[in-house]
């Protein structure tokens, strides 16, 4: 199962120290002296920059970039398995079982692989809220308190620090915990079933590929024009995954279409070696 399907986008951990850390390097000055709870608030509350809002800029490109590595998948895998099976036999019908067959199997898994993990991250998620909650029910002087220290350790001064957790603890006591001490957004657990959907779509997407270009031409021309249109399209992935990623594309698309020959070459001269003992 590829550690990367569109549910699960690359998302920006959040870090316990992170919104803080990198809001205090850009705004190094005292805080405005009737401002100062506002901008406490909002810095403390607010998530990571990439993770604000449903619709930021950093998420959707997060997601995009998943939606691309899933596709990659399926040009890969799909063409591998066609490729193989067109070094053994010539038979059109044979070359469109098994690539929709690889097809069908290969999105389903990933969306079930993407639904389990993306459970079980949201569940682990929910215990932590819940314990949370018991937590601040059971002993909130103790949770004012640690809520405190930890602004401290951000950077905040100790008063101000105490002042901030009093304010946040009067606001939302559990969303305040859930961002700052345990990294997550309370309103925003991912749904494992977008998750699941993304990932078969994205997979299906990057199967047709392979399998079209090995169906459609006539016998001589298939392998040819099939490894040329997948090498092509995984210049196209591997340039864009980067780009999103905010990497140099260079070596990405490099890495990628290495491999993706070398799954092609293998997998055709296993199927030549097989078609050509009989089997
Ligand atoms: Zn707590």
């Amino acid at each position: 199962m590829p550690s990367h399907g569109p549910g699960s986008p690359p998302r920006q951990v959040p870090s316990r120290s992170r919104p803080f850390e990198c809001r205090s390097r850009e705004r190094p000055s005292p805080l405005p002296r009737g401002g100062v709870r506002n901008v406490i608030l909002r810095d403390v509350t607010e998530p990571a920059h990439d993770e604000a809002h449903g619709g930021s800029l950093g998420e959707r490109l997060n997601w995009l970039r998943a939606g691309v590595l899933g596709a990659n998948d399926g040009i890969v895998s799909t063409a591998g398995l066609v490729v193989g099976v067109a070094g053994a036999t010539d038979d059109r019908s044979a070359l469109l079982t098994a690539g929709l067959a690889g097809l069908l199997a290969g999105s389903l898994s990933m969306a079930a692989g993407e639904y389990v993990s993306v459970s079980t991250q949201r569940d682990s998620e929910k215990a932590a809220l819940a314990a949370e909650k018991r937590e601040l029910r059971e002993r909130p002087e103790e949770e004012l308190a640690e809520l405190a220290e930890l602004l401290r350790r951000r950077g905040l001064s100790g008063d101000v620090a105490q002042e901030a957790a009093v304010q946040l603890t009067e606001r939302d006591a559990l969303r305040a915990h859930a961002r700052v001490e345990l990294g997550i957004d309370p309103d925003r657990l991912t749904n494992p079933w977008h998750a699941a959907w993304a990932s078969f779509l994205a997979f299906t997407v990057g199967a047709l590929l392979p399998l079209v270009a090995i169906v459609l031409p006539p016998a001589s021309a298939r392998v040819p024009v099939t490894v040329a249109s997948v090498l092509a399209a995984l210049v196209l992935t591997g340039w864009s995954s980067a780009r999103l990623g905010a990497a140099a594309p260079g070596r990405a698309v490099v890495r990628n279409v290495v491999g993706g020959a070398l799954a092609m070459g293998i997998t055709y001269a296993v199927g030549n070696l097989l078609g050509a003992a009989g089997v």
